[in-house]
């Protein structure tokens, strides 16, 4: 681990960016927002542009120094901590919107560029992004494309993944590749496919691994007109599975841009608390809210659509969650991870999973088996509606002080229970290292494809179970 003072005669940081080595300083670089133990990294640098990325790289690469890249540190998966030490990017110094070409409907952003920046540039032009995660006021455009983000949107549009037309990206020999229509000489960024394979799929969800973005093209979408939202509970898991996958069959959530799920132990707790009046007996075993967005009459139709279609499967509407919860959720912007009281009496560990929904009922069973194994965490789950599939969070709140160390290894377990009944990893980062490393002809071309790209094995050791600390350290 090259700690402070280890990594400054090393690596001379490009001149004019910002650099800091001093051990407080270099706090705040320690960790994200996962459990995952801190890492001690000896030198922050904050790139201005692409040149002081590619200058970083290149010496970082030739002294086999590890470099970690870091946006707004929102992740819950571990992949900016710098578990072996070395450099730390802090990308959030390239945060310019470099164009917004309404005619080929491409906004074009350095990676430091928050969400919540973002959406309040494109809104006087009736603009959005297909994508938009919870954490939008914090959260980098470059961290979501590296971490394959999800929410508002994911109804409608799928992954942060699929609405990029092409990135800009700095290679660990310093080169700059520009993927997708801007590959071209003279070309821009107007489309993602056509010249051969996808070159951009590469760096999506790739934790920094293979090379450092620095800008990323994506589609805009118009800014729906109007929005409402409402709730529709059902008698069991089973119910609103089936629920789910007409709806989801049917495109029935054209007008959605967000939808999650929520189990019997959220609804219990959100409305118990607020109505104790209530048997807990008598409410929903499952529901699922829905974020309508689209002129007055297509909302209006698609929620009595949605209405008749929860009915069939035995559901009904359930506006008391609605109101106490989902749309206050949704109105104030905050979303659905606040639910347990996020950050406010402790920490949590996240551990999210991608799933089909047919398999709703076995990720509803596997967090409850959790639950009763480990009472001394409180447990809390969800599942976001893509377009198609799901991906379920299982949210483990543990006190900072006490619980850190323990609830380590019950996330790991429950990462294990999720991939033994079809859950598959998602956000990767570290915490699902273990479970990648299984996937062998997948991960063994993934780590081919390292060897290439990064043969000094710089760039975010320990990342998808890549390997850690530099690939020949001599
Ligand atoms: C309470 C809470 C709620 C959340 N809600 C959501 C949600 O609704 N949807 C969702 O998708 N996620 C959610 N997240 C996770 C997180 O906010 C998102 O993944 C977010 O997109 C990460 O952005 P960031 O700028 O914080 O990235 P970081 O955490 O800084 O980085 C994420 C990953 O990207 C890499 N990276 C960062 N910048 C670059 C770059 N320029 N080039 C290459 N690699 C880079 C990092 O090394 C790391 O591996 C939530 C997290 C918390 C704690």
């Amino acid at each position: 681990m090259n700690a402070p003072g280890v990594v400054g005669p090393l690596i001379r940081a490009p001149d004019g960016a910002l650099v800091l080595e001093d051990p407080v300083d270099l706090l705040g670089y320690q960790r994200d927002c996962s459990a995952l133990p801190a890492g001690q990294a000896g030198m922050v640098v904050r790139p201005r542009d692409a040149a002081d990325v590619a200058d970083v790289l290149r010496k970082a690469s030739a002294e086999r120094v590890p470099v970690y890249v870091r946006g707004g540190g929102t992740m819950y998966a571990g992949g900016v901590i710098p578990a072996a030490g070395g450099v730390v990017l802090d990308m959030t110094g390239l945060d310019r919107i470099l164009a917004l070409d309404l005619d080929a409907g491409v906004v074009v952003v350095e990676p430091g560029v928050r969400f919540g920046a973002l959406s309040a540039a494109l809104a006087p032009h009736g603009m959005t992004i297909g994508i938009i995660p919870s954490t939008s006021p914090a959260a980098t455009i470059g961290g979501a494309a590296s971490a394959h983000a999800l929410g508002t949107g994911s109804t409608r549009y799928q992954s942060f993944a699929d609405e990029v037309v092409g990135l800009e990206v700095v290679l660990p020999d310093g080169q700059l590749l520009r993927t997708g229509s801007a590959a071209a000489r003279g070309g821009n960024f107007f489309h993602r496919y056509g010249m051969g394979p996808d070159l951009t799929g590469l760096f999506l969800g790739g934790d920094a691994s293979l090379g450092v973005i620095t800008a990323i093209a994506l589609w805009l979408r118009p800014l729906p007109a109007a929005r409402a939202t409402a709730v529709y509970g059902f008698p069991s898991v089973a119910a609103a599975t089936g629920f789910v996958l007409d709806a989801q069959r049917g495109e029935a959530l054209r007008n959605v841009w967000y939808a999650s799920g929520y189990e019997s132990a959220t609804i219990r707790g959100r409305v118990g608390a607020a109505r104790p009046d209530l048997a807990p007996e008598d409410l929903p075993v499952f529901c699922v809210g829905c974020d309508f967005g689209g002129d007055a009459d297509e909302l209006a139709r698609d929620q009595a659509r949605l209405l008749a279609l929860a009915q069939r499967h035995g559901g009904d509407a359930f506006p008391l969650f609605d109101e106490l919860y989902f749309n206050r959720l949704r109105g104030e912007q905050v979303y659905w991870y606040s639910f347990a009281g996020y950050f406010a009496r402790s920490r949590c560990g996240i551990l999210m999973a991608s799933l089909p929904s047919t398999h709703l009922p076995e990720f509803v069973a596997t967090l409850g088996a959790i639950r009763s194994r480990y009472a001394e965490f409180q447990w809390g789950g969800a599942v976001v509606l893509c377009r198609r599939g799901l991906h379920g969070g299982v949210m483990g709140f543990y006190d900072e002080a006490t619980q850190w160390q323990a609830v380590q290894p019950v996330l790991r377990e429950a990462a294990a229970a999720l991939t033994a009944v079809g859950c598959i990893p998602y956000k990767t980062g570290k915490i699902w290292a273990a479970e990648v490393e299984q996937m062998s002809a997948w991960h063994g071309t993934l780590d081919r494809l390292k060897q290439t790209f990064d043969p000094a094995g710089v760039l975010s050791p320990g990342n998808l179970g890549l390997p850690r600390g530099g690939r020949n350290p001599t």
